[in-house]
């Protein structure tokens, strides 16, 4: 079982249980999921909010150097190309 939060299109947010993702698309895709407060069909999976005071987040990796292409500044290659 898979629990989403689902928002509908005016902004009301329940969540629903599926068996698994594929089950929240067939609901999805056959207008199945309505919103609890005002009936709406449109409902959406909501972003799934943040565990707050988690452990903090890994630096994002630098990008790679495209070896030709432009915007490769800073990197050990800077200079012997472009
Ligand atoms: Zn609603």
């Amino acid at each position: 079982m898979i629990r989403y939060s689902l928002t509908c299109s005016k902004g009301h947010v329940f969540e629903e249980w599926f068996d698994n993702m594929a089950d929240y698309d067939t609901k999805a895709e056959k207008k199945k999921l309505l919103c609890p407060e005002c009936g709406d069909k449109k409902v959406a999976k909501a972003l799934m909010a943040p565990s707050i005071g988690a452990a903090s987040q890994a630096p994002a990796p630098a990008p790679s150097c495209g070896m030709g292409g432009g915007g490769c500044g800073g990197c050990p290659m800077a200079g012997m190309h472009g």
